[in-house]
């Protein structure tokens, strides 16, 4: 019934498309990737024309104009673009990050290349990519998670933040009776654990269940208060047991959580762009390059299992395209963009190779949707350094200058190295970043206020950005041929 479901919907939206061609393209990446960021300033490039010279049809006049249109997905919220618009332009505030899914549509008039007049209905679809990873749980057992997680956590530099539930774990008896408080107290924990390597510190990116971290309207049910148990993974669990209860919510969690959002949302995608914070990662050192490598291949691989087991009517939409994107690329010298890419690119190219990937075309930019700093070359001692220049955020600190939120200052960014494998010295220690100014491996990134923006006469100013159009000219531009 449910596949019948499926296909009549996916017919549905294919007879519209024919008429009236339309995009969802998904945007994802783990918390504070820079995703709300990102659709703001995308939305707010395409509503009033920003300045996009590599986004064609923009950049050529062949668009007249953009406006927003109710979306069609009735229980989906609306991405709260025009709060989000004001947040950053009048009080120079980052909005609020994504907690659940969003959508917005979008509806752009254009001329074709030969003169007729068309419209591309675009539909953002904004998703946590926690919910990703979660798709290996569908193949695996409460038991074989357990044992994997508790593997993990066993290792540094996790297993020194896992410490609490470790202690707690010990405590319980999986064999012994249910016990709400018990799994209670072993959820939370276990969930701090999971947000203390998110922390920056850590940057840990493989982190499933990922409503654990990212809950939606879901936040305290039963199908999210469960943890891993120290139990045989052949072994059965009695019934009544502590053990039996947490399988019963592991499996719930697939269920009503896991399932229907691989069904009702991803499988509809056509486009698909993942935002990627990879200086964080860089800054945090080894562990979370890897960890990272290993989050992407997890979702390089939904778009693979996506494409043999879920896609299995003609109708049915696909993902063709895939665009990985290095966030926040103001923070670094325009001189180190490209090896920013260049390192994403390699990243993804491995993670590629672990997923066994083959299919939608993918490619790779480094990009930031809100460029929150201008360069200039800064003199110390008798050199002059290329340097950076923004608004810190009130409280961010630089050695013992603590910031106050209106002061411009100016920093020198960290050097990329050109290749991935030279983040590494020789030896295979961790380089990590180079800052020009002091040498030091361990250097953290400031955070900059939004860019304080002229109005030029009484229209609505542009958002600077950098490359932000060549990820849209990827992403829509041959549709607006
Ligand atoms: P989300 O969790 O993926 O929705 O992440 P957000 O879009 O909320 O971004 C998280 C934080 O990253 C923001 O609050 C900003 O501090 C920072 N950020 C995101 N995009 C940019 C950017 O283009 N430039 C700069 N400088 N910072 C950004």
């Amino acid at each position: 019934v449910e596949d019948t479901r499926l296909s009549i919907r996916s017919l549905i939206e294919y007879g519209e498309s024919l008429f009236n061609p339309t995009v969802r393209l998904g945007v994802t990446g783990l918390s504070r990737a820079g995703k709300t960021v990102f659709i703001t300033a995308l939305v707010h490039g395409l509503l009033r024309g920003g300045r996009f010279p590599v986004f064609e049809s923009l950049a050529t006049g062949r668009i007249a104009r953009a406006r927003l249109e109710p979306q069609p997905d009735d229980a989906v919220p609306r991405f709260a673009y025009e709060g989000h618009v004001r947040t950053l332009i009048e009080d120079r505030r980052w909005p609020h990050s994504t907690t659940d899914i969003s959508e917005l549509r979008l509806v752009i008039e254009y001329q074709r290349q030969n003169a007729a007049t068309r419209t591309l209905t675009l539909d953002l679809v904004d998703y946590p990519g926690e919910w990703l990873l979660d798709l290996p749980l569908l193949n695996k057992s409460y038991e074989q998670w357990s044992a994997e997680s508790l593997a993990l956590s066993r290792r540094e530099p996790r297993a020194k933040l896992a410490a609490q539930w470790h202690a707690h774990l010990a405590t319980l008896d999986a064999n012994g009776r249910e016990d709400e408080q018990a799994t209670l107290t072993a959820a939370k924990l276990f969930t701090d654990y999971l947000r203390a390597c998110r922390d920056e510190r850590f940057a840990m990116s493989l982190l499933p269940p990922g409503r654990f971290l990212m809950p939606g309207n879901l936040a305290g049910s039963p199908a999210l208060t469960f943890a891993p148990l120290d139990v045989r993974q052949d072994g059965t669990a009695p019934d009544g047991s502590l053990w039996a209860m947490m399988r019963r919510r592991y499996e719930a969690y697939k269920d009503v959580v896991v399932r229907p959002f691989f069904r009702d949302h991803f499988t509809r995608l056509d486009r698909q762009i993942v935002l990627v914070d990879a200086l964080a990662a860089f800054n945090a050192g080894p562990e979370a390059l890897k960890d990272l490598e290993g989050a992407l291949s997890g979702i390089l691989d939904c778009f693979n299992i996506g494409r043999s087991t879920f896609i299995n009517s003609l109708f049915r939409p696909r993902i063709d395209k895939i665009l990985f994107a290095a966030t926040k690329a103001d923070h670094l010298h325009h001189t180190s963009h490209d090896k920013l890419e260049a390192i994403l690119k390699r990243m993804v190219e491995r993670a590629a190779s672990r997923a066994e990937f083959a299919g939608a075309g993918v490619d790779v930019v480094a990009l930031a949707a809100v460029r929150a700093t201008r360069e200039a070359l800064v003199q110390q001692g008798r050199e002059k350094l290329p340097s950076i220049l923004g608004t810190p955020e009130e409280g961010e600190m630089s050695g013992d200058e603590v910031f106050d939120g209106e002061t411009e200052a100016a920093t020198f960014p960290g050097d990329l190295p050109a290749k991935l494998d030279d983040l590494f010295s020789g030896d295979g220690t961790f380089r990590g970043l180079s800052n020009a100014a002091s040498d030091q491996t361990d250097f953290r990134f400031l955070r900059f206020r939004p860019p304080l923006l002229q109005r030029e006469g009484g229209e609505e100013p542009a958002l600077p950005h950098i490359r932000l159009d060549r990820a849209l000219q990827f992403l829509i531009g041959d549709k607006l041929q």
